[in-house]
């Protein structure tokens, strides 16, 4: 014996108690006695004996009362009560049976057997116990794995299931009904109902296992995924088959597949197909565009500006922006599809089919059209097998139409316009690669033909795009193989022509391909972001020379060095920081203007203001550049810490123009009333510069007046100055 037994004996018959005791001892039982029922009943709730030895007949009840009060005592349990009945006496072994006794033993006592008994006993019920719990350990493992299983006797037609089952298709009761198989194929989702059947009826008459993923509906309503599995049983002895099956609950690994799959294939934001996902639809439909010898049309969308959305209206908004145009692109190239030019097809799907599939992230296959976002605020569009070019102009043109109605965003009312670039399957590209790369060359054609418009590809623009790449990675290098640098054109105050200032202008020498002007790459440095390096290059630049200038005491009091500052550089949030970081030796600043274009400052205004007067609290000089090409107001000047505007060239070559004139004097007249001074630039003559001396501008600039000069040039002229 391993285990320290307790046996309870209730008897009265004290000889039997001592006997009892000393046979049952020995053998390694601990032994407690009761002689009346009571305290029998007392002892057993209490002391919880492994098992118990129960007379007939005790002074105060019956041994068959004491069995009925245990057996309905949950904490007593199924633990074996082992009924000593008199001899022959069969009706009260079979009431204690009924009563709940485990078994019984005839006196007078067979102590070996008796022994034996008990030990059979407690091995039996030890094996019940642990059976119990396995049984719910099961229960509770199925639960956890949320799992069912189903059992199916096919004599007795006669589905059996896991407790389970209630949990998975959330039955509230069910009571002790039997779930049979009507139960559950009702809740089985209608269009997966065949195939189970199918499966269900393969297994049972043709003893053939199945595995299927299915749908249920839940008594709650809920839909769910479950991994059905059948199988068979066979019993070798009678040839008969048993079915089992078991169901798990997989939803939450579906919706997390899926949702993999969306972020794998479809771009978060806008739920478009993304490059991925969009090259590979390409791939499958230029095969089978190869095949039928048909024509198809790649679309390649751009957003003029979207930079400046972003910059002036902030992110979130330029997000909303971004979803907004996709809604406006779905429902125009849906439009489109439905559209005669593309010959009808009625074997084709319908267009609400096809967004059924984009929603559930079916297989991505071909179809006539395809919408996805690249990245950015680039888009493409692809049209399938179609007639010939003019459906890709038709729709290329309702496009833009159809962005061109102004967005509402958060309130704000704003305008965009697109550039679209169309490549041609077969003729500009065979493959996916080939294709975008020349869609996109066409689209940076459109913008350079002044955006929102569309342009055919065509192999010339290729050798400018070619040029442009070339043009791009040589920026990157330039600074640091020092082929940027500055020039210097003189500034003059037209009241007494004294020499008063410079603006400083960049160029560019590449060797063995000689200089470049900042119009020919400005716009690309501002395009790839270059701009900030070199305009903090130029910041040092700049501060540098002033230091030299003033240590060779070059500088009158009044002269300033202006300086572009692109939009870009004064949009960063640091730019303060940049500007301290550079100009070191803040008693410089005096000397330095910042040029900002009117359309830089109108960006944000609020904002700008605060990082203007920051500026002007540095004692940075703010002037207004290219004044009149932007805003053209002069109403909102005041609320600037400006001390100059910068009438714009256009202006000064028309000066014979009698409207101009007018214009040119108002500016002067408004700004003098607000004490800023006028800057004309681009003076080319001397009529020109008899003229701005008559309104009374103050300072001129201009190939008249002199051309930009190199450095050692213009500190020759500094000299001059200073001596003079
Ligand atoms: P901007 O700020 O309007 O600069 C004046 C431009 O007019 C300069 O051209 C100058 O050479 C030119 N100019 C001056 N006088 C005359 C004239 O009498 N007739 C004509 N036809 N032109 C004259 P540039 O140097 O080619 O610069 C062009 C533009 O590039 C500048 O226009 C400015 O927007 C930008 N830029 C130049 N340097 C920088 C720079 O360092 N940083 C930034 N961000 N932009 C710069
Ligand atoms: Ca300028
Ligand atoms: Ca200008």
């Amino acid at each position: 014996m391993k285990k320290n037994y307790r046996i309870l004996i209730i008897d009265d018959d004290p000889t039997l108690l001592l006997i009892a005791q000393k046979k049952l001892q020995t053998h390694g039982y601990q032994l407690l006695t009761a002689a009346t029922g009571e305290q029998g009943i007392a002892d057993a709730l209490e002391k919880s004996p492994d098992l118990l030895l129960l007379d007939y007949e005790l002074p105060d009840m019956t041994g068959l009362d004491v069995c009925n009060i245990l057996r309905n005592q949950p904490s007593y349990g199924a633990k074996p009560i082992l009924f000593i009945a008199g001899k022959n006496d069969y009706e009260s072994i079979d009431r204690a049976f009924q009563a709940g006794a485990t078994d019984f033993i005839i006196k007078p006592l067979n102590w070996p057997i008796l022994q034996y008994r008990i030990q059979y006993m407690l091995r039996a019920h030890e094996i019940q116990l642990s059976l119990l719990s396995s049984e719910a350990r099961l229960a509770k493992a199925q639960r956890l794995a949320k799992l069912v299983n189903w059992e199916y006797n096919h004599q007795e037609k006669n589905f059996q299931w896991s407790e389970t089952f209630k949990e998975l298709f959330e039955i509230n009761d069910y009571g002790s009904q039997n779930f049979n198989l009507a139960d559950f194929t009702k809740r089985v989702f209608p269009d997966d109902l065949y195939q189970l059947e199918n499966s269900i009826q393969n297994l049972i008459q043709r003893q053939l296992p199945f595995e299927i993923e299915h749908r249920i509906i839940t008594d709650q309503g809920l839909e769910k995924v479950v991994l059905h599995v059948g199988h068979f049983i066979k019993n070798e002895l009678n040839n008969h088959c048993d079915y089992i099956g078991t169901l798990q609950d997989i939803t939450e690994r579906i919706q997390s597949e899926n949702k993999i799959r969306s972020l794998a294939y479809f771009d978060s934001l806008t739920g478009l197909k993304n490059r991925e996902s969009f090259i590979t639809v390409l791939n499958t439909a230029l095969a089978e565009n190869k095949k039928n010898h048909s024509t198809s049309a790649l679309l390649f969308i751009d957003l003029d500006d979207f930079k400046h959305i972003n910059d002036t209206l902030g992110h979130d908004v330029g997000d909303l922006l971004l979803c907004k145009i996709s809604e406006r692109l779905k429902n125009c190239v849906r439009t489109a599809e439905n559209d005669q030019q593309f010959a009808p097809d009625n074997s084709r799907k319908s267009p609400s089919a096809y967004s059924d599939k984009v929603n559930k992230l079916s297989p991505l296959d071909m179809s006539r059209f395809d919408l996805a976002r690249l990245g950015g605020d680039e888009f493409t569009v692809f049209l399938s097998d179609i007639q010939d070019n003019k459906v890709a102009a038709t729709v290329s043109h309702r496009l833009l139409q159809a962005l061109n109605i102004p967005f509402t965003l958060n309130n704000h009312e704003v305008f965009v316009s697109f550039s679209i670039g169309i490549a041609l399957f077969p003729n500009d590209g065979d493959n996916v690669q080939q294709l975008l790369k020349n869609a996109d060359v066409a689209m940076y054609h459109a913008k350079e033909c002044g955006k929102n418009n569309f342009q055919f590809y065509q192999r010339s623009m290729s050798d400018k795009s070619l040029y442009r790449l070339s043009l791009e990675s040589d920026l990157r290098n330039a600074l640091s193989n020092n082929e940027l640098y500055l020039v210097y054109q003189p500034l003059y105050q037209l009241a007494n022509d004294r020499l008063i200032g410079c603006e400083a202008l960049l160029r560019w020498k590449r060797p063995e391909k000689g200089l470049l002007m900042p119009e020919k790459f400005i716009p690309l440095a501002e395009q790839t972001g270059q701009i900030l390096v070199i305009g903090q290059w130029l910041f040092e630049q700049i501060s540098k020379i002033l230091e030299q200038w003033l240590s060779a005491d070059l500088l009158n009091e009044d002269f300033k060095i202006a300086v572009n500052v692109s939009s870009l550089q004064f949009h960063q949030a640091n730019i303060i920081d940049k500007v301290k970081s550079s100009f070191v030796d803040k008693s410089l600043n005096q000397y330095v203007t910042f040029e900002l274009t009117e359309t830089v400052m109108m960006q944000n205004a609020a904002q700008n203001l605060t990082k203007l007067n920051l500026l002007s609290d540095l004692h940075i000089n703010l002037s207004i550049d290219d004044f009149g090409t932007g805003y053209s107001s002069l109403s909102y000047l005041h609320q600037f810490p400006v001390k100059s505007v910068k009438i714009d060239r256009s202006f000064i070559i028309q000066m014979e123009n009698e409207d101009l004139i007018n214009i040119v004097k108002a500016i002067i007249a408004m700004a003098h009333g607000m004490n800023i001074k006028v800057v004309a630039e681009g003076i080319e003559n001397q009529q020109q510069l008899d003229f701005l001396k008559q309104l009374g501008c103050d300072i001129g600039q201009g190939f008249f007046l002199s051309e930009p000069l190199s450095l050692s040039e213009f500190q020759t002229l500094l000299q001059q100055h200073r001596s003079t």
